[in-house]
């Protein structure tokens, strides 16, 4: 039994993770398609190769699009971080002492650094991740001589962001400690369960009991939060469980959508649950600035100031109008451009971001 790479963080913190299911739910998914698509297209990058990506979309039914995407920022991310990994090589096998798992990009030669490429929308750091990759390359191939770290790499396509961690031996060995008691802990009788965060892909969602109880759990301390009742820090604390429960409660609103375009639900109580259509109106802008200028004798300036133009629309547009392998140039240049000519206006807004010790 090992920690795997892609579940490191989860088999840290809850030891039951590492036992194998009684049963296991193949939970194939488009999602989960296009994320092996985009790595198998991204280990081409560090190679100096051509991904055959119309190849692999047609394979896997996926959209070339959303793959070019994904590999555009890849390159980026390589030119810049490239340098640190001076015999990469790709997709590479690793089995450690208490690790294993498949790193995306490993180089040993000079130092040891691994890099993960995270093609999801997520934006958590998994340093785990990375020291298990890094924990087993030092199990194969030493401490690099005279290196005070060794490198992990995260590069997240969906966010252009990377995160370079660089671990100390001492942090590798703690790690090490820590993995390795989870596994003394998985072959007791009666492993630990630590429900958490990271229980979503869970391998045993579906038979722990422990993951709704925590949930339950949750849920009723998130309605019972006060403003008078409740501190600063508890609730911060709150933050992590509270998007649990926001994914919990849009899988519930998924599911009940499909189930209210079949029919009203009656209720024991005699209530029913139905559906209401809601009409939105788009307003088509060639029609309105002609009956604004004509009817109301509006010009140019005034038109303007009412219509916007949102930038997923405007990326669609030049992804659909653009040449070959242009996707994403074209894109980044006619915003770079609408920019120049004070055509965008910026406002600020606060995301939360939990960020671990
Ligand atoms: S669902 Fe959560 S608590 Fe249960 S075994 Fe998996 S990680 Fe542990």
């Amino acid at each position: 039994m090992k920690i795997r790479g892609s579940a490191a963080d989860r088999n840290i913190e809850c030891s039951a993770s590492l036992v194998e299911p009684d049963v296991v739910v193949d939970e194939d998914s488009p999602l989960a398609r296009l994320g092996s698509a985009r790595h198998e297209a991204l280990s081409y990058i560090p190679l100096g190769m051509e991904p055959p990506v119309q190849e692999i979309a047609d394979r896997d039914f996926v959209s070339a699009d959303d793959i070019w995407l994904a590999v555009h920022i890849g390159r980026q991310a390589w030119e810049k971080y490239g340098h640190l990994f001076p015999d990469a090589k790709t997709e590479v096998r690793l089995v450690g002492t208490v690790t294993q798992g498949t790193a995306d990009v490993l180089s040993v030669s000079e130092g040891i650094a691994a890099l993960d490429w995270k093609t999801g929308y997520g934006t958590a750091q998994h340093p785990n991740q990375l020291l298990s990759y890094v924990a087993a390359a030092v199990d194969s191939y030493g401490w690099p001589e005279g290196a005070d770290t060794v490198l992990g790499v995260e590069v997240h396509t969906a966010h252009q962001e990377a995160n370079v961690h660089h671990f100390s031996k001492a942090h590798v060995e703690g790690f090490v400690e820590r993995a390795h008691r989870s596994i003394v802990e998985a072959h007791l009788k009666k492993p630990p369960h630590n429900p958490g965060s990271w229980c979503g892909f869970c391998p045993r969602k579906h038979e722990c009991g422990a993951y709704p109880a925590w949930l339950r759990l949750n849920s009723a301390l998130l309605a019972s939060v006060e403003p008078t009742a409740i501190s600063r820090e508890q609730l911060g604390e709150l933050f992590d469980r509270s998007k649990v429960i926001a994914q919990a409660l849009a899988e519930y609103n998924r599911l009940l959508d499909i189930e209210l375009a079949h029919g009203d639900i009656h209720l024991p109580d005699g209530s029913v649950l139905t559906r209401k259509p809601v009409e939105k109106s788009v307003l088509d802008a060639s029609v309105v600035g002609d009956v604004l200028a004509d009817e109301f004798d509006l010009n140019f300036d005034d038109i303007m100031s009412c219509m916007k133009v949102t930038k997923s629309a405007l990326n669609d547009l030049l992804g659909s109008k653009a040449p070959d392998r242009m996707k994403g140039k074209w894109q980044k240049k006619a915003l770079q451009i609408i920019d120049d000519n004070g055509g965008v206006t910026k406002r600020r807004e606060y995301h939360k971001k939990l960020v671990k010790a």
